[in-house]
């Protein structure tokens, strides 16, 4: 190895230089030397072997002094060639840069544009400092110089240097080829800057390259970029010839307008014109089945894929996978997943986020397991479908692991994976952690503070939420319509019903905002929260639009907390009309006769429902231990813990029942004997979940239990005492409400 020190007039600091790549012998080298160099230390490797044990000191000598110490071996011809083959580092770029000035060689231009090229574009580490010293020495630069940097801010993403190279073009009066306006082009579509972008397109116009398929592919790729589909379908239309790559622009172009079915019909164009096409068509139409769910296409690309040999392909096989899994065909997702040889992480990711969609948590998690066991590198997508559906399973434990690991890995906290933790944590009822992670993100967007101030009004902080609002606004960031069920429903935690009214009013008023049913949904549930019940009642009869069953349900719900047996009577008669079928209406209905007295009403109800054969939804509720998911069902004796599990409820209730607990029977089987009744309400599945932790957790470890139906107001009570006699945290996330359970109390404050 041999190192070079140089000291010149060159611009170059003085600097240790690796030449040995150059493969020269030292001695051609020094024949190359011009005598303006300074000074030039010569210090070769100190090893045994070495033949050049010295250190040369050179003077202004002449360069014919030096002709004596040289020998046959050639500088390489074509510096392109050497440029393009030997840099590998900007060290080895600064060498031959070095080497060219001193051969004189940098004054032909085509060298220089090779290294220039190299300098701004071919090796990735360089700075566009050292491409623009070498530009700025050239000194009539061409369009193919200016090409070249263009094309380098842009790639480099200083795209507005780009700009202002072409500005400067036009200034000096050089000519742009097709190269320089698809280059610039390029720069405005990465700064979606559409009115610098068609001021370019008129200046194409003028220069007549309006025709240049380069030209027209990447103004296409700059209008849709800009949000400004229909100038692009333009230029498209305006193309005398269009190749593959023309058309995929302009697919690539809906697809990120999100217009899914001028796809599908841009798609039918080319295959009636018999136009070819490629993997990156199918790609762009399979998405677009997806989101449109037309798994006819989807299934014929598929077919295709199949008979043209195309499954080689990691890519085009995703899509499919994806494809199918976005159409609700779960199972056909994951049949063609499994039978891939090549999984990347886009795939895993199709496959998790398929199962988030489809509802199936428990799948979507187990296959991030399994993914993990592949030792694939989890992406942002993957992160945000795993973190959705611990949400909804409450896994509290794989949902942490994940926010650890994009601390580890240092992933960029985006506005998408940031709102999804803020939602994963509020959804657990681990409203702090949430507020934490809203106050880490670098950029918050209208969704991020939504899904904030949903999560402190479902957790019971209806007065944070608010707060949250206020400076949501005072930000300039204006609400959308879910941004106002999140704050009517805080007002509805916190029993604000005229600060409730005012923002029911406000959001059409000031915001333009039109009330859908859910908006009309929490305003009645902050009346029948606050007994406001016949009001309540008046207003859904007043409302402009239908109301759905949900909105009977939150008064009959009402009616329960304040015995208004009238108007659930009302309620469950409009319910049958929308509903017939929903076991939880009658049981509701049937429970506020039993907490009145009506035990005969009761039981009629009950037998109504039995003759109109609606079944009851089995109680379900989830836990999470040690990463495991556990489910529980009201009753069940095939539960492979049962028997330690009954034991374990058995104590339980013992225990609390001496610490004040009895057992309100009324949402037991009325027809039952009452000791039946008893074990019946003991047996529900959150009273068999939070036994089971109380026994596998150690002592003052939080209780976590999602379940699928409202809480009963027996287990309400029982998990209060719980909570105090145990002195445990439980927090119970039922169909509509967190429960937060602390020394005898609910967040709630027995309103649900
Ligand atoms: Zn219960
Ligand atoms: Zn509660």
């Amino acid at each position: 190895m041999l190192f070079i020190q140089v000291e010149n007039a060159l611009n170059l600091k003085t600097r240790t230089i690796d030449l040995s790549f150059l493969l020269l012998p030292l001695n051609r080298f020094l024949y190359q030397v011009e005598s303006f160099l300074v000074n030039i230390y010569l210090i070769p490797h100190l090893s045994e072997n070495s033949p050049h044990k010295m250190v040369f000191t050179l003077h202004y000598f002449p360069a014919k002094t030096i002709t004596a110490i040289t020998t046959n071996t050639q500088f390489p011809e074509n510096p392109k060639a050497l440029i393009l083959k030997k840099c590998k580092t900007v060290r080895d770029l600064k060498q031959i840069h070095a080497h060219l000035i001193k051969t004189r060689l940098l004054f032909n231009p085509t060298t220089t544009e090779n290294l220039l090229e190299s300098a701004a574009i071919i090796i990735p580490t360089t700075s566009m400092d050292y491409a623009l010293s070498i530009f700025r020495k050239i000194e009539e630069p061409d369009p193919s110089a200016y090409n070249i940097m263009i094309r380098a801010f842009t790639l480099k993403q200083s795209p507005q240097e780009a700009m202002n190279l072409f500005k400067n073009m036009y200034e000096i009066s050089v000519q742009p080829d097709h190269f320089t306006f698809s280059g610039t082009i390029k720069a405005c579509s990465r700064l979606r800057a559409l009115k610098e972008g068609e001021e370019i397109h008129a200046q194409i116009l003028k220069s007549g390259f309006e025709f240049n398929e380069l030209v027209c592919n990447t103004l296409i790729h700059m209008y849709a970029n800009c949000g400004n589909i229909k100038s692009a379908r333009k230029v498209f239309d305006g193309m005398s010839r269009r190749d593959v790559f023309t058309w995929n622009s302009m697919f690539s172009g809906y697809a990120k307008s999100e217009y899914w079915m001028e796809i599908l019909n841009l798609f039918n164009e080319m295959r009636e014109l018999g136009v070819g096409f490629d993997e990156v068509t199918l790609i762009s139409v399979l998405t677009a089945c997806g989101r449109l769910g037309n798994i006819e296409l989807g299934e014929w690309i598929w077919e295709y894929v199949e008979s043209n040999r195309l499954k080689g392909s990691v890519n085009l096989v995703t899509s499919v996978v994806d494809m199918y899994a976005k159409c609700g065909y779960v199972v056909k997702a994951r049949r063609l997943f499994d039978q891939m040889d090549h999984r990347d992480v886009v795939a895993w990711s199709a496959m998790i986020s398929g199962y988030s969609q489809a509802r199936q948590c428990k799948e979507a998690l187990e296959v991030f397991h399994d993914m993990q066991n592949a030792n694939v590198e989890p992406n942002e997508v993957t992160m945000v479908s795993v973190l959705s559906c611990c949400a909804v399973l409450g896994a509290v434990e794989t949902g942490k692991w994940v926010h650890l690991y994009v601390k580890k890995k240092k992933m960029e906290l985006t506005v998408t994976l940031g709102t999804a933790l803020i939602d994963f944590y509020a959804k657990s009822g681990l409203i702090d952690d949430a507020i934490e992670v809203f106050k880490q993100m670098p950029l918050k967007n209208v969704f991020t503070w939504t899904v904030l101030i949903q999560g402190l009004a479902y957790n019971g902080k209806g007065k944070r939420a608010l707060e949250f609002y206020r400076l949501m606004r005072k930000k300039n960031i204006e609400p959308n319509e879910v941004t106002f069920i999140a704050v009517l429903s805080a007002c509805s935690h916190v029993g604000m019903v005229d600060e409730g009214r005012e923002f029911f009013v406000s959001m059409s008023r000031d915001f333009g905002i039109e009330p859908r049913r859910d908006h009309y949904g929490c305003m009645v549930d902050i009346l029948g929260r606050a007994g406001l019940i016949e009001e309540a009642c008046q207003f859904i009869k007043n409302m402009p639009i239908q109301p759905n069953a949900v909105i009977w349900r939150t008064l009959l719900a009402a009616c329960r907390v304040h015995k208004n047996v009238e108007v659930a009577e009302q309620s469950l008669k409009n319910l049958v009309l929308l509903e017939p079928l929903h076991s939880g209406d009658y049981t509701l209905l049937s429970n506020i006769y039993a907490s009145v007295g009506r035990s005969e009403d009761a039981l009629k109800v009950r037998n109504e429902m039995r003759e109109k054969g609606i079944k009851k939804i089995p109680g379900c509720s989830l836990i999470e231990l040690d990463g495991e998911i556990y489910e529980f069902f009201a009753e069940e004796n095939l539960h492979s813990h049962s028997k330690l599990i009954y034991k374990a409820t058995e104590n339980m209730i013992k225990r609390i029942k001496s610490a004040g607990y009895i057992p309100n029977t009324a949402d037991a089987r009325l027809d039952a004997e009452e000791d039946d009744r008893e074990a019946s309400v003991a047996h529900h599945s959150e009273k068999l979940a939070i036994a089971f932790c109380l026994i596998k957790t150690s002592a003052g470890t939080t209780i976590r239990i999602s379940k699928n139906l409202r809480v009963c107001a027996d287990c309400h009570n029982a998990t209060k005492i719980i909570s105090k006699v145990y002195n445990r945290e439980i927090i119970v996330r039922d169909r509509n409400r967190f429960h937060h359970f602390k020394e005898g109390f609910c967040s709630c404050n027995d309103y649900w």
